[in-house]
């Protein structure tokens, strides 16, 4: 008999058995160890869940629930994420590598998601429109959609999972979760904090198991109004075609390439550490990762020296210890990929100047060194296409029309750094980046109150910010005689 852990779903506010009666595997990527036995859902699950999610969205526990209310309950799902961070923190290193220093900061700033769209629930109103008829009263209002399914990846399955349930319970919807098949451990957990602040029972669901199967059929499942999902372009593709055929919402975010320049004006042994910071935080496993680093020529061969410096002396090791600077990719196919990109890039003539190769880091996980390549440029398709690891590529410019021509020669747009110290050019570049966030001498900045959307392959839609409520409400407009 195994010790190992078994998660089943979460559906009306309990735990549920998979209907096929299979679980699957879900291993610590450090050491390799096996986490957790998870429920392997398919459609008969899913169906439960949209089942239950739809009666608790009839039922008059939440459907007539004041939007005071609603925000009394978000503000105590975040004071119990709060109350329980370490225990969070600890399950996210296990299930995706990330650093627990990392986690812990980042349950230090969750709470606070919970916590603005607590105070935005009862916010959330129409407008009386002055039509030329005054007779006639007319007013619109906001009203929930429905049953949302919201999809999220491994990388960081707790924020980008709130960054959707909340919102989408401060507008009155109801939700089925399926998480990632490697990291479901926390979002489970985070269902049970919702009862435990009181949503009531069907309100928050979570459906776990592989993308092809739990996830495709969420996708299918007509009894959805709308679907908001993180994770790669290609996945993002499939989903925008089922939801547009049926006429249903969603809110995409998706991959990057963010490019991160840095001017000649610049500090530049600050935007070395921006740089190092932008690729190979999280192992390089952000969407926002600026894996595209151009440097003025005359500052390219100090930035250079300074980030291959720092990527050399990265510390690699067992992200529970404080002094690790950089854990394991999350998977074993990740760290293929990742290699195999480097790999593909040298055959495409670049040269690796500092890392490049697979490590256990000592305890038999899936490591990989931080790695910086140069020779690289915009026909190349380590340039072009998201690695998903720590793998930055510097490239020289000498024009400020160039770089914007080639820092936007990309199919996405999510982010992008700038690194000078001319207010001028700061807002000029601010301007002219097709990218949904810009970060001028910073990098990573991300609040939940700030509204962040990708451009073109990056997504569709607005998370974060006021604007996240329309995403999960339709406008009525009602007409009176009077
Ligand atoms: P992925 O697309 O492989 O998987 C994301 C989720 O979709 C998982 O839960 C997966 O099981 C599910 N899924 C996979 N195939 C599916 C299908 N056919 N139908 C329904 N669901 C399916 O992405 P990933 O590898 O987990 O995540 C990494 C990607 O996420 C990267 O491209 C990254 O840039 C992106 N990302 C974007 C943001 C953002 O805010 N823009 C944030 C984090 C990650």
């Amino acid at each position: 008999m195994s010790d190992v852990q078994q998660l089943d779903h979460h559906i009306g506010g309990t735990t549920s058995a998979p209907a096929g009666g299979d679980y699957l595997e879900s291993t610590n990527p450090a050491t390799l160890a096996v986490n957790y036995q998870v429920a392997r859902g398919t459609a008969p699950d899913v169906d439960a869940a949209v089942r239950s999610a739809r009666d608790a969205f009839e039922d008059p526990r939440w459907r007539d629930l004041s939007q005071t209310r609603r925000g009394h309950l978000l503000r105590r799902l975040g004071d119990l994420v709060a109350e329980n961070a370490e225990e969070l923190a600890r399950m996210e290193t296990a299930d995706n590598g990330k650093l627990l220093r990392e986690m812990r900061g980042q349950l230090t700033t969750l709470p606070e998601y919970f916590h603005y769209y607590a105070g935005l629930a009862d916010k959330i109103q129409g407008d009386v429109i002055p039509t030329s008829d005054r007779r006639v009263l007319n007013y619109t209002q906001r009203e929930p959609l429905g049953v949302v399914g919201a999809i999220t990846p491994w990388n960081s399955p707790l924020t980008l999972t709130t960054s959707k349930l909340a919102p989408a319970l401060c507008a009155g919807n109801t939700v089925v979760v399926k998480p990632s098949e490697h990291t479901s451990a926390t979002i489970l957990r985070l269902a049970q904090l919702a009862v435990e602040a009181g949503f009531p029972p069907g309100t928050v669901n979570v459906v776990t198991g592989y993308g092809a199967e739990a996830g495709q059929a969420l996708v299918d499942h007509p009894g959805l109004a709308k679907i908001s999902f993180t994770g790669s372009t290609a996945t993002g593709a499939r989903i925008a075609a089922a939801t547009a055929s049926r006429f249903i919402g969603s809110t995409l975010e998706l991959g990057g390439k963010s490019p991160n320049i840095v001017f000649a004006d610049a500090d530049v042994a600050n935007a070395a550490m921006g740089v190092v910071a932008g690729i190979f935080a999280a192992a390089g496993q952000t969407c926002i990762a600026g894996s595209r680093v151009f440097a003025h020529r005359s500052v390219y061969d100090e930035l250079l020296e300074r980030v291959t410096d720092r990527a050399r002396t990265i510390r690699i090791g067992d992200p529970l210890d404080d002094a690790t600077e950089l854990g394991p990719l999350a998977f074993a196919d990740q760290r293929v990929k990742v290699d195999g990109y480097v790999q593909l890039g040298v055959s495409e003539g670049a040269r690796v100047l500092t890392g490049g190769r697979q490590t256990d880091g000592g305890l038999g996980g899936y490591f990989y060194e931080p790695t910086v390549l140069v020779d690289v440029d915009n026909s190349m398709r380590v340039v072009r296409e998201e690695i998903f690891g720590p793998v930055a590529a510097v490239m020289p410019f000498d024009t400020e029309d160039e770089v914007v021509a080639l820092a936007n020669d990309t199919e996405y747009g999510l982010a992008a750094g700038v690194w000078t110290s001319d207010l001028s050019r700061a807002h000029r570049m601010a301007n002219r980046l097709d990218a949904g966030t810009v970060w001028v001498n910073t990098y990573r900045a991300m609040s939940p109150m700030s509204p962040r959307q990708g451009f073109g392959s990056s997504g569709v839609g607005v998370e974060h910010g006021q604007e996240t409520i329309r995403e999960y409400t339709r406008l009525k407009s009602v007409w009176i005689n009077t």
